[in-house]
Formats: structure tokens, sequence, C-alpha cells
């Protein structure tokens, strides 16, 4: 179980340097096993703290726009992709500086930029929409296959003359899942795209995959990679971003008071639609270190934000809590400082790593100014 320093000033996320390395090996073996390019999707995670260890063992970095490429570029040593759902011209042009591989979402934008892209020597690809779901029904949010999806080109919008001008296709279909959604989707994806494949460079699977988690299929992946790669001669691309830093980090915080409702309700310095917003947003309860699946000590875990649905979640523990207590919310590294905010004025928390030796070393810290600094 992780220990914490109880000097350090809560709210913290603590970033697990010795968890990331392992998760970070789990993909260097998949990467020797099936011969695929694994980017970081640094939409999930921009630490770049970590990028120069993480250059050591991934590929490169990939880019939901302009300021996560240009990221990427300045810290991480690899290739950097980018892909939008819609360019802006002004963005477009300074993209053009930090990336070697631009995806399109359509076959509008494709032909509005392709010329400019090709002059500076960029491999273009477009993502596709294989209409094909795996997800739960009720993640409609995160699901791209879903029938109102703006993501990718689907089959009958595709022009098969564009084959010409693109090295390569994309498709992001999967959030958080095993090696068998991606099987089922591969098949598809075969059946509508396939022949156009033999004639291109590369193909990118998009992300969701939850490579480094426990039960994830790795033969499976590698046999699906491996399969791509020798009937097609294709370069196979993963962007993995949750599974790249699953389970790597922690968000530390206090108890600061108890009150009464309809149960006993604990109010944290910390927030869930501040400091956590995927907890309401996906929605998903994190675990909580210590917490227990029943016992007679019930609490509701909220922030100290005026919303009054800022609420964690509801768990056990195996004694009261106090006033003080350190509560330690665990799966904390992805989704969350990428995402964070100061809504209500609360600070943002400061982010720690504990390094391999045990250590808790401060890399970012916050205050004031940084709620002041974006608003006038
Ligand atoms: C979100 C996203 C990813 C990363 O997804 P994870 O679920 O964090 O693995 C990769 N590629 C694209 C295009 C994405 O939108």
């Amino acid at each position: 179980m992780m220990k914490i320093n109880k000097a350090l000033k809560t709210p913290y996320y603590l970033l697990d340097e010795a968890k990331l390395i392992k998760n970070l090996e789990i993909i260097k073996t998949i990467k020797e096993r099936s011969g695929a390019k694994v980017l970081l999707a640094q939409k999930a995670f921009s630490n770049f703290y970590f990028y120069p260890l993480m250059s050591k063992y991934l590929d490169g970095t990939t880019a939901s726009g302009l300021y996560e490429a240009r990221l990427g570029m300045e810290h991480f040593k690899g290739e950097v992709h980018v892909y939008a759902p819609a360019y802006k011209d002004d963005d477009f042009k300074e993209i053009l500086n930090y990336a070697d591989h631009i995806v399109f979402n359509s076959i509008t934008q494709l032909n509005r930029y392709k010329d400019l892209a090709k002059a500076n020597g960029k491999s273009i690809g477009l993502r596709i929409n294989p209409e094909i779901s795996t997800q739960d029904p009720e993640h409609q949010m995160y699901d791209p296959s879903s029938p109102t999806s703006r993501m990718g080109t689907r089959l009958t919008d595709f022009d098969p003359a564009i084959i010409k001008d693109i090295s390569g296709l994309h498709f992001h279909t999967l959030c958080q899942q095993n090696a068998d959604a991606l099987e089922i989707t591969l098949k598809v994806v075969e059946e509508k795209f396939g022949k156009y494949l033999h004639d291109l460079k590369w193909i990118n699977f998009g992300g969701g995959h939850h490579l480094t988690r426990d039960d994830y299929d790795i033969d499976l992946l590698v046999k699906l990679v491996k399969h791509f790669k020798e009937t097609y001669d294709l370069e196979v691309y993963l962007e993995p971003g949750e599974g790249v830093v699953l389970n790597a980090g922690y968000l530390v915080a206090q108890v600061l008071d108890i009150v009464k409702n309809d149960m006993h309700i604990a109010i944290l310095d910390t927030s869930a639609t501040c400091h956590m917003p995927d907890v309401i947003e996906m929605p998903f309860m994190p675990p909580v270190t210590g917490a227990l699946s029943k016992s007679q000590y019930q609490y509701r875990l909220s922030g100290y934000t005026c919303l009054t649905g800022d609420n964690i979640g509801e768990y056990y523990f195996e004694k009261p809590l106090a006033i003080g207590d350190h509560i330690i919310f665990e799966d904390m590294a992805l989704y969350t400082m990428v995402k964070n905010n100061t809504f209500n004025g609360i600070p943002l928390p400061w982010i720690y790593v504990r390094k391999t030796d045990g250590t808790d070393e401060l890399i970012k810290s916050f205050g004031y100014l940084d709620f002041k600094n974006k608003l006038s």
C-alpha cells in the first residue's frame, strides 16, 4: 500500500515513477513482440517532466491539436503525430513546424490542407469511422462509432480517389478496452477498407487499448498487429493515453469536516469537479486506498466547492473518519491534471513525483495567480 508523507500540504497529485516504468516495460515488450510503434496520447497525460523517460520506451507523441503538438515536439524525443476533428488555418500553419504525421477527419479537411502539408514533407492520413461499436451503450459520449459521432469518415462518405493523396489510415473507436474489442473492430476495418491498405504506408489503431491492465490479452494484440503488418506491409501505430499511465498516480486529500444528511458526508480539501472531472463526466468512482467493500463506517466523500453534486462516491472504511485524516485516491494520473480547473477559486493541487528511491519531489506548485491569470 502507498505510504504518504503527511507533512506535505494537501491536496496534491503524486505521480508514481516506479509504476510508470512498470507500465512502460510492458509496452516495450508489446513493441518488441509485435513490431508496432507506440505513441503517447498527450490528451490523457501531458506531464512533460516524464517525457525524457517515456521517450526511451515510446516512439513519440500524438496530439489533439496545436498546443499538444508543440509540447510533444519541444519535450519528447520522437515522432509527433496530430489529429483534430477540424483544423483552423492559423493553427494548421503553425502545426507544420511541429508535426511529422497529420491526420484529417474528413475529405473536405484533407483537400483543404493536403497541398500545404505535402509541400512541407508531412505524412498525411485520413481518420475513418468503421462504424463498429464495441462499447457499452451508456458510454456513447466516448464512442466514436456511435450513430451521431462526428469522428472520422464513414465508408459512404469515402472517396477511393484520395488514396493517392495519403500515406495512412487512422481509426480510434475503443475506450478502456481489451484486445478482443480490437479484433472485432479490425475485422470490420478490413472488410470495409482492406482493399486500400496495400497502397498505404501505415495504419493507426488509435487509443483506448488498456495495454497495462492485468488481464490485457497481449498475445492477441501481438497477433493482430502482425497480421496487419504482414498482410498489407504496413507500419502499425498504437496511441494509448490511459494505458500508458494506468494506476501511475494518486490524489492525496484531507478531511475538512464531516456532516450528516442521508448519511455521513466527509468534505475534503479537493473536488471532483475541479481536480478529477472525469469522476462526474465519465462517470466513475476512483479506488480509495484502504477502503473496504463493506463495513459499518460508510461515508460519502465530497468536494469543498459550492456545487451540490461535487461528490466523489460512497466508500466504506475500517474505522470512523476524523477531521485531518488523509484520503488517497488511486489511478489519478490520467485525465486529471490535463483537465483540472479553478472553478470556485479552488486551488490546483501541487504535483509531486514519488521517485524510485522512495523520496517525493515537488515538480509543480500553483497559487492564486493561476486562478487570476486566466481571467481579467
Ligand atoms: C483519446 C484519444 C486517444 C487516447 O485514448 P485513451 O483512451 O486515453 O487511450 C488516442 N487517439 C485519439 C484520436 C484519441 O481521441
